[in-house]
């Protein structure tokens, strides 16, 4: 997690609580405000209505001294009513200006004299306004009351000028206090609303990116999933590889299992797995696979391979630019495509090499590399397990001084190859061969050369002999070999052209040559001669003995007469 978005989460309850603190306080000022511009409207209505009071009231006594004056000029009763009632606005227009100015002293101390000028100067009219009264007056108070009248007319209209100018005044103070309440207020609503806004929008900004982390997280675990099972999938084809390789009998089951395994854990490879056979100093193709190896010889030396040279893997990874095998087919153009040799090696031997190719983009990465390093690792040991049982096996089924089958082998492999004829009804002849003198040898010549002498007549005994016939030594100078379907005229045949190359074979040994060898063959056929192979074997056996008799260095069959 970064250090911003951290900083930033612990900054979230905070602007949270200022907002909704901000949002409270700018409904809280809204509320207030509106009541202070109500109070403050009342103010203006108030002032208003006193400045009104006061051109009302002029208007009033403008209107009771005209029709005052129209009354005295024409004597007309009709103006008596208007005149009584513009009288009775102007005193109630006064007194309602006292009541008015109750907020305002020096407005009200004004308003109670104007209300005494007013009704002064009203008694006055009144007076003058009566013909009997006035013609009661002497001439010169009669003329100094209508000059008071005068006067106060005028000192009234002073006073009401300097209330309405009080008014006007108050007036002007009370709208720019108004207005600047709304001004205020409306700041400060503005201002609380856009820092709200502000950290509201900080606020989901921070969600947003809480948010796409989450996605981002979530999907790293998606992935991470998959390449778990992935590689729970590869853990489980490799151990069953593993598994199964310990099952293997031969060199081809364990390639075609590794072969099969390599194209189920790097999809999309090819390639071919090369072995070595002993005494061979060449490796020898034992196995393709995929739809395009590009390892073209049969046959790969270690000058052929980078890998073998060094005794390491040996990657190229989608470049042409790398050490190339010379096993890899010159024509297949290696851009894009990436190469892997890995040298097969067990208890120090060179075993193999498993060539690997795939198009980059889809495989041999690093991983795959690893995976196949990891096959090749388990594959090297088995196939030296299975070489190491297969020498075993041979060991004590062969006879060591020539290389032919022992007599162990021989009675399983007799009893097995006669219930096969029997059962094909096919016939199956037995040879006894013995040395002829063959102490004569040992005595004159030494053990050893005795020895060379049985290694040379095992030799031409196996070449002259077909593959599916078995030879074996029997013991001492006496050898076997059992001919399937063989009958007793091929059999003769066959004996008595190893007797020939026996006999014009001569054996070198320490520098002299020793002989001449000659052999005596006894045989005995199958169903004719025995039945048994223990019957057929002394059938044989007894032929031999007849052979030697008969002056040895001849084959003699049991169904022959002397
Ligand atoms: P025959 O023509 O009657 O068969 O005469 P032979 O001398 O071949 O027969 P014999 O049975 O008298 O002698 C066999 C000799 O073979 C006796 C033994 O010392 C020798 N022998 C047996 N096994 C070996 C072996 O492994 N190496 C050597 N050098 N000699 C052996
Ligand atoms: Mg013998
Ligand atoms: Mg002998």
């Amino acid at each position: 997690m970064s250090k911003t978005s951290s900083h930033a989460r612990h900054l979230r309850l905070p602007a949270v609580l200022l907002a909704f603190v901000l949002l409270l306080g700018a409904a809280t000022a809204a509320i207030v405000g509106v009541r202070g511009l109500e109070r403050a409207n009342r103010l203006l209505e108030h002032s208003y209505l006193v400045i009104n009071l006061l051109v009302s009231s002029e208007a009033a006594l403008h209107e009771a001294e005209s029709k005052a004056r129209g009354y005295r000029l024409t004597g007309r009763e009709s103006f008596r009513p208007e005149y009584g009632d513009a009288v009775a606005r102007a005193g109630q227009h006064s007194r309602r200006l006292i009541e008015l100015t109750a907020d305002n002293p020096s407005q009200q101390a004004l308003a109670r004299t104007f209300d005494a000028d007013v009704q002064r100067h009203l008694s006055t009219m009144e007076i003058l306004l009566d013909p009997v009264q006035m013609a009661a007056l002497p001439e010169d108070e009669r003329q100094r009351r209508i000059s008071d009248n005068v006067r106060r007319a005028a000192s009234m209209s002073v006073l009401r000028r300097e209330m309405m100018d009080e008014e006007t005044r108050l007036l002007g103070e009370r709208q720019v206090t108004s207005q600047h309440r709304a001004t205020l207020l409306v700041v400060f609503i503005v201002l609380a609303f856009v820092v709200a806004l502000g950290l509201l929008v900080f606020m989901l900004w921070g969600l947003w990116r809480e948010n796409r982390r989450s996605r981002r997280l979530e999907l790293d675990a998606r992935n991470a999933l998959h390449d778990l099972h992935a590689l729970s999938e590869q853990r489980h084809a490799q151990s069953k590889y593993a598994g199964m390789l310990q099952s293997c009998q031969t060199r081809e089951e364990i390639v075609a299992l590794t072969t099969r395994a390599v194209v189920e854990l790097v999809p999309g490879a090819s390639g071919r797995c090369y072995l070595a056979r002993p005494s061979q100093n060449f490796l020898e193709s034992a196995g393709t696979f995929g739809d395009h190896p590009i390892s073209h010889d049969d046959t790969v030396t270690q000058d052929d391979c980078w890998a073998l040279r060094r005794g390491q893997p040996h990657h190229l990874r989608g470049r042409s630019g790398g050490l190339r095998c010379a096993h890899i087919d010159g024509d297949a153009p290696l851009d894009g495509m990436s190469t892997l040799c890995i040298p097969l090696i067990a208890q120090g031997q060179s075993l193999g090499m498993l060539h690997v190719s795939a198009p980059s983009n889809t495989s041999v990465g690093d991983n795959d590399a690893a995976i196949l390093a990891s096959l090749s690792e388990q594959m090297a040991p088995a196939l030296a397990n299975l070489q190491l049982r297969e020498t075993l096996r041979t060991q004590s089924l062969r006879d060591p001084l020539t290389s032919l089958f022992n007599r162990r082998y021989l009675e399983v492999s007799l009893a097995r190859e006669l219930q096969r004829c029997e059962r094909r009804n096919l016939p199956l002849s037995v040879m006894m061969l013995d040395v002829d003198h063959f102490k004569r040898f040992n005595d004159t010549h030494g053990h050893a050369a005795g020895d060379a002498v049985l290694s040379q007549v095992g030799r031409l005994i196996q070449a002259g002999v077909r593959t599916e016939d078995i030879a074996c030594r029997y013991g001492g100078e006496e050898f076997t070999v059992v001919t399937p379907e063989l009958d007793a005229d091929s059999a003769r045949i066959r004996a008595e052209q190893i007797r020939k190359a026996i006999e014009i074979s001569s054996v070198q040994h320490m520098g002299q040559t020793l002989g001449p060898v000659t052999l005596s063959i006894g045989i005995a056929t199958f169903p004719a001669n025995g039945t048994t192979p223990e019957l057929l074997l002394q059938i044989a056996d007894a032929t031999l003995y007849r052979a030697k008799a008969e002056g040895r260095n001849r084959v003699l069959h049991a169904s022959q007469t002397a």
